[in-house]
């Protein structure tokens, strides 16, 4: 790992009806900004807010040598999509997220700047003391550990939006296509070195969580699938479970039969609950293999770039080596093969 130079960091801020954190927020983040040795800008996307965030916005870039940029969006299309927005403005080395609830103290984003430029691709946070409600946690620490598993990427809060990413992983996200993304799980599917922070989390001050229950576990469809296509797989491995267990126990059956008479094996009554196991079992391994055939559609679909080129260095092709006049071929040597 190399140290990594950062010349602008953006900070990149999803809006939604935040008129009562917006004062505050925009003086708590520059006055974290202007504690870093480096240029920045503040991209706040209004995502199609009905309160005056908007406005306030607008009026924040206006003020005259504001580091504000104001992105508004036509209608309300959600957070990951709204930070996708501010992506796409955003000119730094280093992009920040954060929400604007401030529920994630923008006076972390030092210590964020610092660990990336150590050289780490992704600067991720721990929520150190969650302030959120048990059905939310729960829920949360369920999902983590799943996401764990399956991506193989050791991180334990997927769900704390507070952190960094360089440029290039900015650019992989930007290049995806996808409609339905969840940020934090896209950009490590293109890190190489991540590491974690332990940060505080505050409670949210003004209005409740933006997410109503059906929205959030859209959120959660939105996590899994954009993830893996694992479900898919668990339905051929839980066919294959079960028809080995029919013909297990159909062959315990047969030998309990022929061992101790037909009154051991249940007078026969059993043999359908075999047979309905092997049955029920294939049934899962075809909707099994329909899902895999679905996964690799939907990969396609999704078109995700398949890789990413971060640099390519290449020496000057080697210059020919200057022929002489005397050792031109001449007519007599046609033969020789010309270089
Ligand atoms: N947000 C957004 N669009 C939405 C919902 C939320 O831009 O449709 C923003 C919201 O303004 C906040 C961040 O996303 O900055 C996180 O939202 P919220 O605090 O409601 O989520 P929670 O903290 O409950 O997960
Ligand atoms: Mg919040």
């Amino acid at each position: 790992m190399r140290p990594y130079p950062i010349n602008v960091v953006s900070i990149v801020i999803p809006v939604y009806n935040e008129q009562a954190s917006l004062p505050e927020l925009l003086r708590r983040t520059e006055a974290a900004c202007q504690q870093l040795h480096h240029a920045y800008e503040i991209v706040l996307v209004d995502d199609g807010s009905r309160d005056d965030s908007a406005y306030l916005l607008e009026q924040a870039a206006s003020r005259p040598g504001s580091p504000v940029v104001a992105v508004i969006l036509n209608r309300n299309y959600g957070q990951h999509a709204a930070i996708m927005a501010g992506f796409e403005q955003s000119k730094g080395d280093l992009v920040i997220t954060l929400d604007a609830d401030l529920q994630n103290p923008p006076e972390e984003i030092p210590r964020l700047v610092a660990q990336a430029e150590l050289g780490y691709d992704v600067v991720a946070t721990v929520r150190n003391n969650r302030q959120d409600s048990a059905l939310r946690r729960w829920p949360s620490k369920l999902i983590n550990l799943a996401v764990q598993r399956s991506t193989g990427v050791a991180m334990s809060d997927y769900g704390c939006m507070l952190r960094a990413y360089r440029r290039t992983i900015v650019d992989a996200m930007l290049a995806c296509r996808e409609r339905s993304t969840f940020i934090p799980i896209l950009a490590n599917s293109f890190a190489r070195h991540t590491t974690e922070i332990l940060v505080n989390h505050a409670e949210r001050e003004h209005g409740e969580s933006r997410y109503s229950p059906m929205r959030l576990v859209n959120l959660m469809f939105d996590l899994v699938t954009c993830m893996t296509t694992t479900p898919l797989r668990l339905l051929s491995i839980v066919g294959f479970g079960m028809a080995a267990l029919g013909v297990l126990f159909a062959m315990a059956l047969i030998v309990l039969r022929l061992a101790f008479g037909s009154s051991w094996a249940g007078d026969g009554t059993f043999v359908l609950f075999a047979v309905l196991f092997v049955f029920t079992g294939g049934q899962f391994i075809g909707m099994g293999l329909l899902g895999e055939y679905l996964g690799r559609m939907y990969s396609d679909v999704r078109a995700r770039p398949r890789f990413f080129v971060e640099k390519v260095l290449r020496s000057k092709p080697a210059a020919p080596v200057a022929v002489t006049s005397t050792d031109r071929p001449t007519s007599s040597t046609t033969h020789r093969v010309l270089p």
